[in-house]
């Protein structure tokens, strides 16, 4: 075992502090990351407060990871010591059912591994995440990271790249379409940028108003005002895929009616509740609703090598671990342009 700091949450309601815990000791496979690098995601807080009743304290948050090799084991064929290293949402999973032999490790039927907050599947010891010193990881559950690009503003496309690139592949966006994202966080701010990039029209849907130079300058090419109800009804029937990236309840069925023929709506972000879906407005033009979470190692991989192919990353704010409580209450306000990325050199402070 190898001793490692990093922060904690001892409790739902207690704040990130200092914490000392084990990593596993190499296996032949795996591979030890100094971390340069953590973004924070919604995720982190969500488990840290326990809101989704499931959390393991002391836990340490953190999915989106950089960092440097600094020790291979034996059988390692992939990295070598010195190479950049990413690490995501998922660190094992079973290997051998159906959506692991896809690549669909995220939907593993036997249950993939998290990074954080789950059970490591060589020792049974609680995993945890990506605040820290540095990460034991199996060398298929590690990425490569595009060597053009600044590291810190990729580390958010560990989960927040993948989460929005995931379905813009799946349903096939691409040029001549017209595509809406809906909201304009750390997932919709990635959304508008891989949408961009793969050469569809973009129409950026927000509350803000405010948001609309920055929307454009992301890669939007046009931004409707979502409260009000008089620009919906212009762009009703014409919208081939729309991504829903709000994680608070809200009115699904605005946005549906404005698909056309056989269009998709797909819900990325997680509303506690239930959502209401008019199965009317689904019918009358075949339309679906669908949802979609990160994406499969190979995939996270294919994603990372078209940021470096088409220089796109992360807009970040960089902070010290010791600014986490402070972020979290920002990001709570939707107060950040887009992602938080902790600079764990700051652990050491
Ligand atoms: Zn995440
Ligand atoms: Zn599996």
């Amino acid at each position: 075992m190898f001793l490692c700091h990093g922060y904690a949450s001892l409790s739902a309601t207690a704040p990130l502090e200092p914490f000392r815990f084990d990593r596993r000791d190499l296996g032949p496979t795996d591979v030890r990351i100094a971390i340069d690098y953590c973004g924070v995601c919604h995720s982190d807080l969500h488990v840290a407060r326990n809101d989704w009743q499931d959390t393991m304290y002391p836990f340490v948050p953190g999915h989106e990871i950089v960092g440097r090799v600094t020790e291979v084991g034996s059988g390692v064929s992939k990295f070598k010591v010195g190479d950049m290293a990413g690490v995501g949402t998922r660190v094992e999973s079973c290997r051998t059912c159906n959506s692991c032999r896809r690549g669909l490790e995220q939907f593993c039927e036997v249950g993939a591994i998290s990074t954080y907050n789950s059970f490591d599947k060589h020792t049974g010891a609680k995993t945890y995440g990506g605040y820290s010193e540095y990460i034991v990881v199996d060398e298929d559950f590690v990425l490569i990271l595009p060597a053009n690009l600044d590291p810190a503003a990729i580390a958010p496309l560990l989960c927040a790249g993948i989460t929005t690139y995931s379905p813009l592949m799946h349903w096939k966006v691409g040029s001549g379409q017209k595509v809406g994202i809906v909201g304009l966080g750390g997932l919709g701010h990635m959304a508008v940028k891989f949408a961009h990039a793969l050469g569809a029209h973009v129409a950026l849907f927000t509350t803000s108003p405010s948001k609309r130079e920055d929307a454009m300058r992301l890669g939007a090419d046009e931004v409707i005002v979502s409260n009000n109800p008089s620009e919906f009804i212009a762009h009703r029937d014409s919208f081939d895929f729309i991504l829903d990236t709000v994680a608070v309840d809200h009115d699904v069925n605005a946005y549906i009616e404005l698909l056309k023929l056989d269009g998709t709506m797909t819900q990325i972000g997680a509303p506690k509740g239930p959502l209401a879906v008019d199965a009317l407005k689904l019918m009358s033009r075949r339309r679906s609703f669908a949802g979609s979470q990160v994406g499969g190692i190979a995939e996270t991989q294919e994603m990372l090598d078209f940021c470096g192919k088409h220089s796109i990353a992360a807009d970040i704010e960089i902070i010290k671990i010791q600014e986490i409580e402070h972020a979290f209450s920002r990001m709570l306000k939707s107060d950040v342009k887009y992602r938080f990325v902790i600079d764990m050199a700051s652990l050491k402070e």
